[in-house]
């Protein structure tokens, strides 16, 4: 088994992911892993990094597939022993104008931002070594659906006491009420988007609060982030901001000193703490 520090990052063929990669692979002591759903895709990404003289590995994983995330687990428990980085980069949006009807978005986007992103915490989480790093990519989008959410949505969203079960009932019960037609009376905001990033930022607090009570002295820190408006093929050429700089935020938080204790459990913009 290798003792090399291992890093792993999801959905990373492209876009913020995959610039991510190559911050790790100029500034982190180990393996880098690239994975990506498409393993023709995931190579080509390698090979690119290989052209700048950078050095990333490939392993496949679909986030939607729990087969997949379950291979990527036992890999890494063989080979490895764990692994001391993990981000949740993956993730879809639908483009404005796409007339797909807004309950079918609104599922598809929930099962890969959320429920996708959910099983890769749960198969990985457990493996994440001492003084491990967790970053959960959202988005500034999450805020402004909470704001949309009605007022008892609000409350249970930013709840301190909120639990996975609860999480994931609300999730589901949106994509439902999507289906019934009655989401907007049931106080969920018109952004299926933005629900399911609720989901990734309420997530990172609840699993921050689950590692204080089982791992406190295990010292690794979890947090979501927003990369900011970048321009890669979910966000468009307009977007303010370069993948490289996207991809700031997240590897600041992949890359938190051993010494740091914040922080953990947070959102993140620009490097900062946001309040939720
Ligand atoms: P992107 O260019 O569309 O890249 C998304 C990546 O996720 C691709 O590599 C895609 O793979 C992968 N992916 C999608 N579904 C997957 C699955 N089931 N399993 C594994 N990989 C999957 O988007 P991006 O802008 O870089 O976005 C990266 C993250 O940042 C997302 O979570 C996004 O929500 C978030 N974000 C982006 C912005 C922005 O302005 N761009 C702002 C806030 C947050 P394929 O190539 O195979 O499709």
């Amino acid at each position: 088994m290798s003792s090399t520090p291992v890093a792993v990052v999801t959905g990373a063929n492209k876009g913020i992911g995959f610039a991510i990669v190559r911050a790790l692979c100029k500034q982190f002591p180990g393996d880098v892993y690239l994975t990506a759903r498409d393993p023709g895709r995931g190579q080509e990404a390698v090979a690119k990094l290989q052209q700048e003289g950078l050095q990333a590995c490939f392993h496949q994983l679909d986030i939607d597939d729990l087969q997949s995330i379950r291979a990527l687990r036992d890999f890494l428990k063989e080979k490895y022993g764990g692994l001391n980085v993990l981000v949740n980069n993956a993730g879809i949006a639908f483009k404005v104008h796409d007339t797909t009807p807004f309950a079918v978005q609104a599922e598809v986007t929930l099962k890969t931002n959320f429920f996708g992103t959910r099983n890769v915490c749960t198969e990985l989480l457990p493996l994440v070594k001492p003084y491990g790093r967790v970053v959960n990519v959202s988005s500034m989008v999450s805020s402004s659906a909470l704001g949309g959410c009605s007022q008892p949505l609000q409350q249970q969203f930013r709840s301190d006491t909120i639990t996975e079960e609860e999480l994931v009932q609300l999730m589901t019960k949106f994509v439902e009420d999507t289906k019934q037609g009655v989401h907007a009376k049931e106080g969920w905001p018109n952004t299926a988007y933005g629900v399911s990033k609720i989901g990734v930022t309420v997530l990172s607090r609840i699993q921050a609060r689950m590692l204080n009570e089982k791992r406190k002295g295990d010292h690794i820190l979890l947090n979501a982030c927003c990369p900011g408006w970048v321009r890669t093929d979910m966000a468009g050429p307009k977007a303010t901001k370069s993948p490289d700089e996207g991809a700031e935020t997240p590897v600041y938080l992949a890359l938190l000193p051993s010494d740091a204790d914040a922080p953990h459990g947070q959102f993140v913009s620009n490097k900062t703490v946001r309040p939720w």
